[in-house]
């Protein structure tokens, strides 16, 4: 059983860190965040973006749901908390990034590739089906593909779709034809540890160099 004794042993470890002899952090941050990226990513434990990019309390402002998708804009007054989040990016925090980081070996887009109907889901089918497109696309393209070849490139296809479904929202629009945003596609490759950027140039995710 997971436990919260470790939990909260870690939160002893933060409370010393940024509250301890040194609290400058935090008090920069009384009156607000200063966060200028958001990061959109998974839900999955593997992959916390503050963790993967060594960042700090306030660096980034974060949307995570299933498989870091960004729904296309609708405003048909239901609870729309991922849209809700990045219309606060934008309007208030005025980020000067957006990320969409996905992942290998995403459990949300496995289940939208294997379309399994035995999934006993109120929510997560319909949500999945934001990607829907990506999945067509790949379908279309890599017929031959496996199913590990097409679930990955699903993946990758899905974070297309997602900056896509941001240029829906006018905040993003205007701020973009401002020239004061810039959107990102990254995709983290868990068994390899690899980063990958998309480059718009050569339509492909290239792998961020490690020096070692
Ligand atoms: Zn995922």
């Amino acid at each position: 059983m997971a436990s919260i004794e470790k939990l909260l042993s870690g939160f002893k470890r933060f409370h010393q860190y940024y509250f301890g002899d040194d609290s400058h952090l935090y008090d920069s941050m009384r009156d607000g965040q200063p966060a200028k990226t958001l990061m959109v990513a998974c839900c999955d434990s593997r992959v916390d973006p503050a963790i993967l990019t060594d960042c700090d309390p306030g660096d980034l402002f974060t949307i995570r749901n299933v498989a870091n998708l960004i729904p296309p804009c609708v405003c048909d007054g239901h609870h729309h908390g991922t849209s809700a989040a990045l219309e606060f990016a934008i309007n208030s925090l005025e980020v000067e990034n957006i990320i969409v980081m996905g992942h290998a070996n995403c459990g949300g887009i496995k289940a939208l590739w294997e379309d399994d109907s035995s999934i006993s889901s109120q929510f997560i089918q319909p949500w999945m089906s934001i990607a829907q497109p990506a999945k067509d696309k790949v379908l279309a393209t890599m017929p031959n593909a496996s199913d590990a070849e097409g679930i990955k490139a699903c993946e990758q296809a899905s974070i297309l779709v997602s900056l896509d479904n941001l240029l829906s929202f006018s905040c993003v629009k205007e701020r973009l034809e401002q020239g004061s945003l810039s959107l990102h596609g990254w995709y983290f490759d868990i068994p390899q540890g690899a980063l990958s950027r998309f480059n718009p140039a050569s339509g492909l995710f290239e792998l961020v160099a490690i020096e070692k």
